[in-house]
């Protein structure tokens, strides 16, 4: 099964209002964090080089938990989303 179907598995809840991802300081993304780690680590492509910013596209997030520690000036504010929302895993 390739990845593309298994992503299709997932179901996702987006909540509207509040992302449960923030980058906390977006300048150090464009002028302290040169390697920019986070367009490569992300599974679901969540963090997009943008003109001048770093976008989060946090309707995506697969919640595995990796920016909480792979960004490397610790510059990203990661929580589970709010009860109810975020992804669920359909096996079989
Ligand atoms: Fe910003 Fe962290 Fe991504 Fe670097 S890895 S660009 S500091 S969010
Ligand atoms: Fe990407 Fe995982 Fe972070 Fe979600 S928790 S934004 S899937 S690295």
């Amino acid at each position: 099964m390739k990845i593309e179907d298994k992503l299709f598995l997932d179901r996702f809840k987006v909540d509207e209002e509040e992302s449960h991802i923030k980058i906390t300081d977006g300048q150090i993304c464009m002028k302290a964090c040169p390697e920019q780690p986070c367009l490569y680590f992300c599974p679901a492509n969540v963090y997009r080089l943008e003109q001048d910013h770093i976008s989060v596209n946090y309707e995506g997030c697969l919640e595995c938990g990796s920016c909480r520690i792979a960004c490397p000036n610790l510059n990203i504010e990661w929580r589970f989303p709010k009860g109810g929302y975020g992804i669920s895993h359909k096996f079989g």
